[in-house]
């Protein structure tokens, strides 16, 4: 089957999920599974099926790796302005279809129309950060200590690449890995997550327009991940496993790849810490905590997991915490009004309400919600609660939705260690004004990335990641987000 690509016919008018679901997008074809069999997707808000997306097989599995390798020569070889302007033309058909590419998102995902406005301009962006990085590739050269010969390092791109995304940005985390892949020159077997893999479609098809040869990415859903990873990271063809997803996950990946050596850059969990001092400017402290919990309504793996607050501005802020969190507008994701959408299934729901009546049993007091609403669409409300011990499972587990736990602390010494007392290290926050104790901090924190007095750290010219057990390796910045798909070749050379 080579059908219509979705977007060429419905323009940016309209939605439509069954040229959206028409097939596994390998060597440029759109072709059912050999499987027959296809995986529901489930709008969130309402729990009504949308679409139904193809399972793959190993058969295609094995089909995706050879289209990719088959692509690779020529793709290695097309001068880096060329791929660059490709690239960028990624970026402009995103940004014009930014409006359709949110409703997808917001249908499939359940988020709020405002985060999934947010998430494609930052998709995008990364296209646009990729394609001014595909042409500032150098290398190295200089002499031996020895005298006898010249060094030269050349980058060269690592071969075909696995990526797996998960469902909670379903456009960002997939263009932070395939925009740099393409620009360094590699080409790229992308497997979203089975809950959100409409968006990784639409967006093949758009790469398809923009002008990526085919071949060069391949899009293909299955409903058993492990053996068909596993498939292809056997494959020697394979030489890069790039997954985001969970700690757990992850760990099993790293023992997968670790059979024939494949390099692994893995974005896993996190267990943010929002640190607020005495001498914080209070609304920008409050303005911040929303952003770092409630953007995505809480399913970020830099939300804030654990807020630490120091007893003079304990109250207050608690209070205001409150305010705000029982205003926010809950609602299906795609409404225009809607400020907190619903989770992206109901197990999700029923882990948070597990933490929070752990946390409560425990003594955590209740500010304002707590309660799972009776009806379709799985949501969970806004919920602040006081008084987190220490031992909760919520200060070790990641929550991924819209509660808030606070916690008082008294000195800064205590409060770097309560936050670093975690397996995880991707971002922390710390609000204060003195400058000097925010860098003290920044310098004691655990994290791969630190934000000072803001709620928000992603950004497609830094390098996005963690330390500990949230992951290897960074996506985005200068040189960081490509030099993943790249290996260093080094040539002694006398002459
Ligand atoms: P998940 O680990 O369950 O799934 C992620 C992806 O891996 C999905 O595509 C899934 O189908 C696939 N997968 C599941 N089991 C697999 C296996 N055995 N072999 C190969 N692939 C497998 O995670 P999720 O629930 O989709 O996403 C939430 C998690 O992702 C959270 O832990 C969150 O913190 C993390 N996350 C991290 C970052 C980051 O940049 N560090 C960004 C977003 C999400």
């Amino acid at each position: 089957m080579n059908a219509r690509p979705p977007f060429a016919q419905t323009g940016a008018q309209a939605l439509d999920f069954d040229l959206l679901s028409q097939g596994l997008y390998v060597g440029g074809q759109w072709r059912a599974a050999s499987s027959g069999r296809t995986i529901d997707v489930v709008d969130p808000s309402t729990e009504s099926v949308i679409a139904a997306v193809p399972d793959a097989t190993l058969e295609d599995a094995a089909a995706a790796v050879a289209a990719a390798a088959l692509a690779a020569p020529r793709w290695r070889k097309t001068p880096p302005r060329e791929r660059s302007e490709i690239l960028r033309r990624c970026y402009t058909l995103m940004t014009e279809r930014a409006e359709m590419l949110a409703l997808l998102i917001s249908t499939e995902n359940g988020k709020a129309l405002r985060d999934a406005r947010g998430e494609v301009a930052y998709a995008a962006e990364f296209f646009r950060w990729n394609s001014e990085e595909a042409v500032r590739i150098t290398g190295e050269f200089g002499t031996a200590p020895s005298g006898a010969n010249r060094i030269i390092v050349d980058y060269v791109p690592i071969g075909v690449c696995v990526l797996i995304t998960p469902w909670n940005f379903p456009a960002a985390m997939a263009t932070r890995k395939i925009a740099p892949a393409l620009a360094a020159g590699c080409t790229v077997i992308l497997k979203p997550a089975s809950e959100t893999p409409l968006t990784a479609y639409a967006l093949a098809a758009l790469y398809e327009e923009a002008g990526v040869p085919l071949g060069v990415v391949n899009v293909l859903t299955t409903s058993e991940p492990g053996p068909f990873t596993a498939a292809m990271l056997a494959d020697p063809r394979v030489r890069k496993l790039s997954f985001t997803g969970s700690t757990s996950v992850g760990r099993s990946l790293l023992a997968e790849a670790a059979k024939s050596v494949v390099s692994c850059a893995m974005e896993l969990g996190g267990n943010a810490p929002f640190i607020v001092f005495d001498d914080a400017d209070l609304g920008a402290a409050l303005d911040g905590a929303m952003i770092a919990k409630m953007r995505n309504a809480g399913e970020a793996c830099t939300a804030a997991n654990r807020i630490y607050v120091q007893s003079g501005i304990h109250d207050a802020f608690a209070r205001g915490l409150a305010e705000r969190m029982a205003a926010l507008k809950v609602g299906p994701g795609a409404n225009a009004d809607t400020e907190c959408g619903p989770m992206i299934t109901r197990k999700a729901v029923q882990k948070i309400d597990r933490l929070v009546q752990d946390a409560i049993e425990r003594g955590a007091q209740v500010v304002c919600g707590s309660a799972v609403p009776d009806g379709k669409g799985f949501f969970y409300p806004p919920t602040v609660l006081t008084d987190v011990p220490a031992g909760a499972l919520m200060a070790h587990e990641e929550i991924f939705g819209p509660v808030a736990p606070i916690t008082r602390f008294e000195t800064e010494a205590e409060v770097i260690a309560r936050a670093n007392d975690t397996e995880y290290g991707l971002a922390s926050y710390v609000y204060t004004r003195d400058v000097g104790r925010g860098m003290r901090v920044a310098a004691e924190l655990e994290a791969g990335m630190i934000a000072i007095n803001r709620g928000l750290v992603s950004d497609p010219a830094a390098p996005f990641g963690g330390v500990k057990q949230s992951g290897l390796g960074r996506e985005g910045g200068q040189h960081h987000g490509i030099s993943e798909y790249m290996e260093a070749k080094y040539i002694a050379a006398t002459f």
